[in-house]
């Protein structure tokens, strides 16, 4: 069975072709099969997945559902009611929801099935998912290589084919970097478009529930179940949600888009550079306008989002104390003791530093030179975009300024890391969506994505371009390793 289309299986559930059970052995064996070389998953219960399943072909033969059986892969900070949430952290190891995030309520609402909860890095903090508490997240084209973070486990159970769709969560870049590292398509949508009500928290202000799938139709079809308002969280937008879908199926008519020219200096591999300034010629050629635009802010976005999304995670994470929720330390002599052993023992070496670095940010005294100076760094960067999006439609930069390196590589070089973002910082900051596309390989076959980036609430922009720019340039994809 293929298990890349969402469309495909939901059509073939709900018109009684294959049951929602058939679909679901089909994802678990490819589970099976690939998981142990990967590491994609932490938690999978195959039995709760067969009889939800079984209750969905039940449900489909009476009314048509948007998603009917598709399997979908869940980031493990996004909560499901009944099945362990850890964050990939050992403080939350042994953690069981007693609800679901709202995005997860809509999509059971629509008939997926969930196949199992994905790795990421701890808390979402990281860019290659090596800092699971549990395992890393192997790339699928080149074992030794990482595959992305934070949300790698979501965006390898999509590229290896072991579920058509997947949640991520993008704070800074962690849907779209992964994607572009393992060829498939991630958007992370304007903030507030998605509920963040189950969503775990790292960076509030920034913190994006984001769709993941092989094709831009199966992003819109994603979409289109899990966005609009929330009233359990007050930050969810009221604005409509366009019928996605209907969107797409529209004749493309080309646009104007964007070059930033920041977005190409110091620090881009070549080869990347040479296969993202072939993408931009490539979608010049559908009819679209390309312009040269400025975002001079840019060079002070990685500064300002790692002052940023530290200061709110200390301020967020407070709350694994010991106390209310998952692990507590053993023996402590007192309170104080509990406290600090529990976060100690729980925390991660990552999570730690972020902690303190925030801790630091906000503390009396340097609250206004580092965190009240980086929030106004911050609108710097918005009002770029903002002045890009009155003369153009979209944007188009790279994802990432390398393809996907070693597992290992720059694990004891936080900067190195934190550097690696540069790219995709900025949506975040200015709350607009962006997205990756697959856009071609290296010589050694490793994918490279392409960021699209467009003005808040024109998500519907991204995915037109990117349905006519992979219907016209189709990839010759390399054989997966597992
Ligand atoms: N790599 C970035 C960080 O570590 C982004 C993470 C994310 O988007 N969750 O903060």
């Amino acid at each position: 069975m293929n298990l890349r289309n969402a469309h495909d299986i939901r059509d073939a559930v709900n018109s009684g072709k294959v049951s929602a059970r058939e679909v679901a052995e089909a994802a678990l064996k490819r589970v099976e099969a690939a998981d142990g070389a990967l590491g994609a998953f932490l938690t999978l219960e195959p039995e709760l997945v067969l009889k939800r399943a079984d209750a969905i072909s039940r449900t489909a033969k009476e009314k048509p559902l948007p998603l009917a059986g598709v399997p979908i892969a869940i980031k493990d900070n996004i909560c499901t009611r009944s099945l362990r949430t850890s964050c990939a952290s050992r403080i939350l190891d042994r953690y069981i929801p007693a609800y679901s995030a709202t995005a997860v309520q809509r999509l059971e609402n629509a008939g997926a099935v969930i196949i199992g909860k994905a790795n990421c890095d701890e808390f979402a903090m990281g860019s290659s998912t090596e800092n699971s508490a549990f395992k890393v997240t192997r790339n699928p084209y080149d074992l030794d290589r990482v595959s992305g973070g934070s949300s790698g486990g979501s965006v390898v159970a999509v590229a290896a084919g072991m579920a058509p769709l997947a949640l991520g969560s993008d704070t800074g870049g962690s849907v779209r970097q992964p994607a572009s590292f393992c060829n498939v398509v991630g958007l992370k949508p304007t903030y507030g478009r998605v509920s963040r009500y189950g969503l775990v928290a790292y960076a509030s202000s920034l913190d994006c529930i984001s769709p993941i799938a092989n094709n831009a139709q199966d992003i819109a079809l994603l979409l289109a179940c899990i966005a609009g308002r929330d009233e359990h969280d007050a930050t969810s937008a009221t604005v409509p949600v366009p019928d996605y879908s209907e969107e797409l199926s529209r004749p493309f008519s080309g646009m104007r888009l964007g070059i930033p020219k920041e977005f190409f200096g110091e620090g881009l591999d070549p080869e990347v550079k040479s296969i993202i300034e072939a993408g931009i010629r490539n979608a010049g050629s559908l009819g679209c306008e390309l312009i040269e635009v400025s975002l001079p802010h840019t060079g002070y976005a990685i500064a300002d989002y790692y002052i940023i999304a530290p200061a709110e995670a200390s301020s967020n994470l407070a709350r694994f104390d010991g106390v209310r929720y998952g692990y507590r330390t053993p023996s402590p002599e007192d309170l104080l003791d509990m406290y600090k052993r529990t976060r100690s023992e729980g925390f991660g070496e990552e999570v730690k530093r972020r902690i303190m670095i925030g801790t630091y940010a906000l503390s009396s005294g340097y609250y206004e030179a580092y965190y009240g100076r980086a929030m106004r760094v911050r609108t710097l960067i918005k009002r770029d975009y903002d002045r890009a999006f009155e003369k153009v439609d979209a944007l188009l930069s790279p994802v990432s300024p390398t393809p996907a390196f070693k597992i290992g590589e720059k694990i004891s070089d936080p900067l190195a890391m934190y550097l690696s973002d540069i790219y995709t910082v900025t949506a975040n900051l200015a709350g607009i969506p962006a997205m990756s596309i697959p856009c071609g390989f290296t010589r050694a076959g490793l994918p490279v994505g392409l960021q699209i980036l467009a003005n808040q609430f024109r998500e519907a922009t991204l995915l037109h371009l990117a349905k006519a720019y992979a219907e016209a340039f189709p990839l010759a994809t390399p054989q997966l390793k597992a």
